[in-house]
């Protein structure tokens, strides 16, 4: 029978960044298991944005943290990754003053957002046609990656480091004894652990009802295309504030744009017609040249939202031994890289010091103390 000292549910950057953690911290057996292929789930579907522009403490210190760690990784895993910021755009008189506050709660927590005039917004992004913007906010920490080579670096990193990644494993029950954990039962047999890290993405709220843990999470599909590519235009992510649409052009040259429409939980993954029409609509009026450009693919992926639209990373006091990584909203990429590291700080030196981000364990949603984020896009 396989033992394993953790067992990583899940193969998308929270499995990932767990299992590398794990590592670098010093655990020898450390299995990440993923029923599909890695980055199936969420993961190879999102926009690529990192910010920590944020309104709750704990959202803006842990991706205000998690960025550090892009710039380390990017360097240490050999992955491109670029600082091109964001930029909030503002059409309505009253979002300037609702952004102002949020940027001096951004400075006051080391992040340095600033509000910016719409000849400022033109100089950030060269090729915005100004004319309906009254000025923006400007989060210059923040960026991109790639997703397909972010999660080719740690896979490889995972490998050399003695990890081991098995993939077209599906798991279909934790297994317990009493209150504690000791393994995981799988389409390929039973693989024996006392620390099983839950990091299923969509798959995360069964696994654990399961247990009779009851997770608060809503999977809900978003929507995303990208146009075919183009000469490099614009670094940062452009989000319209008025409407949560986003715009974001990737190293390779092509515009990824992603805009709210409503859709229903656990819906099929499926392309709309209308959600072409209602992005092209909202870029088309701040980047009229984008006509000349084609979609070039469509694709839809879940955002596991919880209650609080916070992640809910820790453990799950109920059954010694048991973690769980889900719940991210639209920031799990982002955030992936300290999701593991918490994870692994949980497992190994009895959680992070950071209170904030103790903050975002199960402990809350079971107590009840929600937190709130008001800058959420897409
Ligand atoms: C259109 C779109 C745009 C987005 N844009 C951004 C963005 O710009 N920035 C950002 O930070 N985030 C963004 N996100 C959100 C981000 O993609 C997710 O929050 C993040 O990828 C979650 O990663 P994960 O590893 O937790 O989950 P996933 O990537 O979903 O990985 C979970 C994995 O678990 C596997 N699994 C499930 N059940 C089982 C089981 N029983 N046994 C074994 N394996 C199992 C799945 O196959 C999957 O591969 C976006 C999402 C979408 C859909």
């Amino acid at each position: 029978m396989m033992k394993a000292d953790v067992i990583v549910v899940g193969g998308g950057i929270s499995g990932l960044s767990t299992a590398y953690w794990l590592l670098v911290k010093g655990v020898k057996r450390v299995i990440v298991l993923e029923k599909s292929y890695l980055g199936s789930g969420s993961t190879f579907r999102c926009a690529t944005g990192i910010r920590a522009s944020f309104t709750s403490e704990e959202h803006i210190i842990a991706m205000r943290e998690s960025i550090k760690l892009w710039k380390d990784l990017s360097e240490q895993l050999d992955f491109p990754y670029m600082r091109g910021g964001y930029v909030w755009l503002f059409t309505q008189e009253d979002q300037m003053k609702i952004y102002e506050e949020y940027s001096r709660l951004h400075n006051s927590l080391g992040v340095p957002t600033r509000i910016v005039d719409s000849r400022e917004v033109q100089r950030l992004v060269p090729v915005i046609d100004i004319r309906n913007i009254l000025g923006g906010l400007y989060d210059p920490l923040a960026g991109k990656a790639n997703p397909f080579k972010v999660m080719y670096a740690f896979n490889e990193t995972i490998r050399k480091l003695g990890g081991e990644i098995l993939t077209g494993v599906n798991v279909t029950k934790i297994l317990t004894k009493g209150e504690r954990i000791v393994g995981v039962q799988t389409t390929k047999g039973t693989i024996e652990s006392d620390n099983v890290v839950v990091a299923a993405g969509y798959g995360s709220r069964k696994l654990l009802e399961q247990l009779g843990v009851s997770m608060p999470l809503k999977n809900i599909p978003h929507h995303a295309v990208i146009t075919e590519p183009f000469k490099p235009a614009f670094n940062p992510l452009v989000v319209d504030v008025s409407t949560g649409a986003y715009i974001v052009q990737t190293f390779d040259g092509g515009f990824i744009m992603g805009a709210e429409i409503e859709d229903i939980e656990d819906g099929p993954l499926i392309p709309r017609i209308e959600f072409m029409k209602t992005v092209a609509k909202i870029w088309l009026k701040f980047f009229p040249w984008l006509k000349s450009i084609n979609f070039l693919r469509y694709w839809v992926g879940y955002y596991v939202v919880s209650p609080d639209h916070h992640p809910i990373i820790g453990p799950i006091n109920r059954y010694k031994g048991l973690y769980v990584a889900a719940g991210f909203s639209g920031h799990g990429f982002m955030i992936g890289p300290i999701t593991g590291k918490i994870l692994a700080e949980w497992i190994l030196e009895d959680g992070p010091k950071i209170p904030q981000l103790r903050r975002l364990s199960y402990q809350r949603i079971e107590e009840g103390r929600l937190i709130e984020e008001k800058a959420i896009i897409g």
